[in-house]
Formats: structure tokens, sequence, C-alpha cells
């Protein structure tokens, strides 16, 4: 393809007329113009000006195989010439969704043997909201209709989708949450731990779910939603105590367990799912991003027999049009199978994950960086004046990331902030020499942020 365009200077005033861009301070990009990429290939985007720029995020945390597979792009092309639209709605089917369906139902852990197709991620979180309430209607227990989440949670930003997440700056905006969600305090032993031990801290952190849903009445709780590792709101790592203790209180109450994999899937903590990381056992999973490496929007929400069952009983009214969409399954199953086949998955777990969270740990001995964490090929560091209190900056929360964000992109690398933590999430193809890279890059970018 053609790398002709418009000069950038041209491009960004377009862009700034014309273009409203989400979660994007609209007039801040109006005085300095958005960067524009144009294409890429690995790890590597390529902006209007020419310059590479590492991506170590993968863009949103989804192109877990990294850029430029030209066959995820011919498998494309192929099935829209086949059938490029066909829906599942209404006694029909088709074949790419039926054989996804197979192989997730394959390679999801225990009886997640059946897959309801979304759009993306939100839209996957808001068909799981309604999925757990109409389960339980359906089975006689109507009031339970609570669900329960987590503050500094996200999954995702329609109605039911934000209001799920705990994001106080999403809950500000256009009236969310929706009734029937509660929140439970996140387990971020760096800023909320104070003077406890993190093993003491993830404990009760798990322990305020059990509080919640005796406050609420375990007769009326539904469900428990939550990411394996958060992931928008800073790659949170919970204390190892704290996973099992959620376990053991959703399996006392009965309360569905929902695991959101939209980050954390695909490969992303070094198994194919973070439950398996982090032992979960889930009665929904949520997953976009990595399931088509973010080449084509496709989310699903993966259901065990129980639930299963008695939803496919009757008819749930609820549903998607681009829902399963024929060229999106198709594209899924081709990333899937060049996952598998190349053995990426395996390899970013076992090869590159142990020497990316060397490097990660040893920043930790540059001034401004407080703890480094990291699950598989994800992690953030904090940044702090001082390691000893973990004491955050004074300055309005969250200025001295968008410093540090900015010197990565001035050093052509891509960083995400998270208030003041710095978090990335590169694609699993990522290469030893190009992990050295990052490290250089996120080195010098720390320098000059202070
Ligand atoms: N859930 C989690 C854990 C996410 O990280 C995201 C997006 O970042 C979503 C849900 C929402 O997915 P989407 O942006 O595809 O709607």
């Amino acid at each position: 393809m053609s790398d002709n365009h418009l000069p950038t200077a041209e491009l960004q005033a377009l862009d700034a007329a014309h273009h409203m861009h989400p979660f994007t301070d609209g007039y801040e990009l109006a005085q300095k113009g958005a960067r524009i990429i144009t294409k890429a290939n690995g790890v590597w985007l390529t902006d209007s000006e020419g310059e590479e720029i590492l991506d170590a995020m993968a863009g949103l945390w989804c192109v877990n195989i990294g850029y430029g597979r030209e066959e995820l792009a011919e498998v494309a092309a192929r099935q829209m010439k086949q059938l490029p639209y066909y829906n599942t709605f209404f006694q029909t089917s088709h074949v790419p969704a039926i054989m996804l369906a197979k192989k997730l139902a394959e390679l999801a852990p225990g009886d997640l043997n059946h897959v309801f197709f979304n759009g993306s991620g939100s839209d996957s979180n808001d068909t799981n909201l309604r999925m757990v309430r109409h389960y339980w209607a359906l089975k006689g227990q109507p009031e339970r209709f609570n669900v329960i989440a987590r503050w500094n949670g996200y999954h995702g930003s329609t109605m039911g989708s934000g209001s799920l997440g705990g994001m106080r700056g999403i809950h500000a905006q256009g009236g969310l949450p929706i009734p029937g969600i509660h929140h439970i305090d996140q387990p971020d032993w760096w800023s909320e731990g104070g003077e406890m031990s993190p093993e003491d801290f993830g404990l009760q952190r798990a322990q305020e779910l059990e509080k919640k849903i005796l406050e609420l009445g375990p007769e009326t709780v539904a469900a428990f939603i939550a990411e394996p590792v958060q992931g928008a709101g800073g790659v949170i790592v919970p204390p190892e105590t704290y996973w099992p203790e959620i376990q053991r209180i959703v399996d006392k109450y009965d309360i569905l367990m929902i695991v959101d994999e939209v980050i954390t899937g695909f490969g992303r903590t070094g198994n194919w799912f973070g439950c398996e990381t982090m032992g979960i056992t889930p009665y929904i999973m949520t997953c976009a991003k990595g399931i088509t490496s973010g080449y084509i929007p496709l989310g699903a929400s993966l259901v065990s027999d129980r639930i299963a069952e008695v939803i496919n009983g009757s008819e749930f009214a609820h549903g998607y049009t681009y829902a399963g969409h024929p060229v999106a399954c198709a594209v899924a199953l081709e990333n899937i199978r060049l996952l598998e086949e190349e053995g990426i998955v395996e390899r970013a777990g076992k090869e590159i994950a142990p020497y990316l969270k060397a490097k990660w740990e040893a920043l930790t001995d540059h001034p401004l960086v407080g703890e480094a964490k990291i699950v598989g090929l994800m992690g953030s560091i904090a940044l702090t004046p001082d390691k000893a209190s973990r004491a955050p900056f004074k300055a309005p929360a969250g200025s001295v990331g968008v410093i540090c964000r900015e010197r990565c992109f001035a050093n052509n690398l891509v960083m995400r902030h998270v208030g003041d933590r710095m978090v990335i999430s590169p694609p699993l193809t990522i290469t030893k020499a190009e992990v050295d890279m990052l490290i250089e890059r996120a080195r010098t970018s720390l320098d000059e942020t202070f």
C-alpha cells in the first residue's frame, strides 16, 4: 500500500476539526496535534513522519500476535468474499462461528463449553450482566439481582460495563452506575496497604467481598466480576492470598464468578488465560482484544455448562447485529492457530516473561521507581518521590505519569500511564533484543521525567 498521504500538519488539522477521540482531552489534542500512525510491523509502529516507535502496549493491550501478519489479512479477505456477513440470530448459524466456539471451548479451562459472541469487551460484559441476572430469574430467584465489582476495575464504557467498572471518572459522566451494582476496594497494596504486609492486606481486601455479600444479603447477590489482574487500573497484581480467599467466598455463597479476561486472555499472563495463572475457577469468562489480536473487533462470553443449560432452555432476548461476525470469527481462528502452532504463548510465558521480569524489576534501582510488578507480559511501575513511605507525588495525581508518558513518546516508546503508574503490555512476539530496547528507552524517559 502506498505511504502517500497528506502532510502531517494537514492531517492533524482535519483530525482536530472532525474527529472526536475517546478518552482524550480534545482541547489538549487540538493544541498539540495527534501523532498519526500509518503502518506497523512486529512491535514497531511507523508514524506519518516516518518515525519508528516501539509499541510496548500492543495497541490497547490487544495485538498479542504482533503487527503485520498477512495470514490474518488473507483469511479476512477470503471470508469476506465467501460470506461477508451473516448472523446467528433466529435459528441460523455459520461455519466460522461454529468452529470458533468449538475451539474456544477446547482452549478454555474447566467446563466453559459454550460461547455467546459479542462485538467487543464492553458489550460482552453487558451480556454477562444480563445473563447472570436472567439465569437466577429462570432458577426462580429473581431477587438475586446485585452484582459486586471492584473500585478501579475496568470492564468497558457502555452503561452496563462502565457501571461494573469502578472508575470514578467514568461514573461521574452520563448517569452511571446503573442500579444493582456494588463495589468493593481493590487489592492495591502499594497505594492502599499502609503498614500491613501484602499477604494480610490481600486477605483483608478479599474479605471485603464477604462483608458486602452479608450486607446485601447472600440471597440477593447474583455474581462477582473481576479481572484476574487489573489492567487499565494500572496493572495491579494482587497479593498471593487474594484470589484463594475470593474463590472460597464465592463458592460458600454460590455467587457466580465472572472473570474478565479481555486483557489477560490469549497469553498475556504467560498462560492462555489469567484465571489459570491466578488459580481461579469462573462460571463466565469475558474475552475480546487478544482473541483476534485486535486485527478486527470481536468479543465472547465463555459460559459454563451450569449456566448455559439454563439459559439455552428458552429465548435469551439479547444479541448484537455484529456479534460473531463471520470475518471476525475467521480471523480469530487463524490468530489462535498461529499462536498455538508457532508456540507464541508458550515462548512468551517461558522465555520472554522471565527475561522481561528480571529487567523490569531492576528498574526499582531508579530513584523514581517504587514497586515494579509484572505477570507474564503485563507490568507496571509505581512512580514515587519517597520509596520508603510509598508516598504519592504532591502534584495533581497523575501529572508525573503524564510527563513520563510524554517523555516515552518523545523517545519513540509507547508506555501508558495510569495515574502515576507506568504500564506495559507488549506484543507476545517481542524479542529479547526488543525487550532490551524497551528497558533502555524506559530508563532514559524516567531520567528525563524529573
Ligand atoms: N474489560 C477489560 C478488562 C478491559 O481492559 C477492556 C478494555 O480495555 C474492556 C473490558 C472493554 O473492552 P472494549 O474496549 O473492547 O469494549
